[in-house]
């Protein structure tokens, strides 16, 4: 398959969807009109093969993955999701493979208002490019530096399903039809970006669990210049996490050091967390406070601190404290 190809492949499935695309695939670069009073919010990840997925994973989700880490970090700033690129590596030019990774970033996408206006194709170790470009109200951007003491701390979705997936997922040939593990692989696959750009005015900060819901809660509080006491059992465990994680405690270690959910981590005011929930479909649960004393209490279903999750808040660096962000 000839270079081009991937790009025809593309372009023929991708009709613009948007009125404010009004160049796309086929020309040397795109052009996009925001309207006016909106700016852009842009963000790129790179996904490579055997660090980010797994060698072996199925081009479908491959696709997904690369689209949907980048909309939910367009989702953490509050931004609605608008135009996407896609700049793909790989060693052999396979037609059937190709269509199936469209096939995967055409489903991440699903319904949204979201156009892939180019993308570039090269051959060599495999690895995914994404760019994406959404678009809020001037001034309007959630960051990870607007928590205020009070806020409570909300997570959308369930913690620690990806990581657990993982774990299963070089067995995965051997647990045959279970739904739960079918469910947990899913999750580490296919993560559901979320619509941050519903809950943007409603929010003070936000951020997008990549890296381990304390290593991404960390983030927020350095930025903020604020500590937070959270809940340990209040953090949302999917009932799949639940029954095949093999003790309460690995479930808690994936639900706090687990990446790769891609949920949102919010700060925002108590009163205003039922009308966020009402502007989701996934769910959103209170799992602490923001607090003006700086640092992390983690306490247990009994109001005791617990130290180990703490003192692992990896990339919590407070005010020079531990650790390197
Ligand atoms: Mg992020």
């Amino acid at each position: 398959m000839r270079e081009f190809q991937l790009i025809d492949r593309l372009a023929a499935r991708l009709a613009a969807r948007r009125a404010d695309t009004q160049l796309t695939i086929g020309d040397d670069a795109a052009v996009v009109a925001p309207a006016p009073g909106q700016v852009l919010a842009i963000t790129t990840d790179t996904l490579i093969s055997g660090r980010h997925f797994p060698d072996d994973t199925p081009a479908f989700d491959i696709g997904w993955k690369a689209i949907a880490v980048n909309l939910s970090d367009l989702a953490a700033m509050g931004a609605a999701p608008a135009w996407l690129t896609v700049a793909l590596s790989t060693p052999v030019l396979d037609g059937p493979w190709c269509d199936d990774f469209v096939d995967g970033a055409l489903a991440a996408i699903g319904d949204a208002a979201v156009d892939i206006v180019g993308g570039d194709t090269t051959r060599g170790p495999l690895s995914i490019t994404v760019t994406a470009i959404g678009m809020l109200p001037a001034g309007a951007a959630l960051t990870r530096a607007g928590a205020v003491p009070g806020d409570v701390v909300a997570v959308t979705g369930t913690l620690g399903d990806a990581a657990k997936g993982l774990g299963l997922w070089p067995a995965r040939a051997d647990t045959g039809g279970d739904p739960d593990t079918a469910f947990l692989l899913r999750r580490l696959a296919r993560p559901q970006w979320r619509n941050g750009a519903a809950v943007r005015a409603l929010a003070h900060a936000g951020i997008d669990v990549s890296d381990g819901f304390g290593a991404d809660l960390g983030h927020v509080l350095a930025a903020s210049g604020v500590g937070a006491r959270i809940e340990l059992a209040a953090l949302p465990a999917s009932e799949a996490l639940r029954r095949r994680a093999a003790t309460d405690e690995e479930r808690r270690d994936l639900q706090w050091r687990g990446g790769d959910d891609y949920e949102l981590c919010l700060t925002l005011p108590a009163a205003s967390v039922d009308a966020a929930r009402a502007r989701l479909d996934c769910g959103l649960t209170v799992v602490g406070v923001i607090e003006s004393e700086p640092g992390l209490r983690v306490v247990d279903a009994h109001g005791r601190r617990c130290p180990p999750f703490e003192s692992d808040a990896a990339g919590w660096d407070h005010f020079g404290g531990r650790g390197a962000v």
